[in-house]
């Protein structure tokens, strides 16, 4: 995460944005569901990329006309495309699917 977005990042207003975005495309991977795939979304992308210029902008960085929530492929691959480097918003979900997984490894066996 670059150290301009930080606050942003930790922000309650983007905390609320994100989430409430996440749950109005229903927490699903708007790529993945365009091919018919499910996945659960895990990072809600600015398709605008944060600046230091625009990171005090609410109107880029709270704009859901500027959100896309993607899962963790889509959106490796969204960044890869202009930088080798993978880069993270810092918007990451939790998803369900990690809890799954450790309440499996209590009760399996
Ligand atoms: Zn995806
Ligand atoms: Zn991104």
């Amino acid at each position: 995460m670059k150290e301009y977005a930080k606050d942003f990042y930790n922000s309650e207003a983007w905390r609320d944005c994100r989430r409430s975005y996440a749950k109005s495309v229903g927490m699903l991977c708007e790529r993945c569901l365009k091919k018919g795939l499910i996945s659960p979304g895990d990072i809600v992308h600015h398709k605008i990329r944060l600046t230091p210029e625009n990171i005090n902008d609410p109107t880029v960085t709270l704009n859901w006309n500027n959100l896309e929530l993607l899962c963790i492929e889509c959106h490796n691959k969204e960044h890869a495309k202009n930088a080798r480097r993978y880069l993270w918003d810092g918007g990451e979900l939790r998803p369900p699917r990690s809890e799954k997984i450790s309440r499996k490894s209590v009760t399996g066996g």
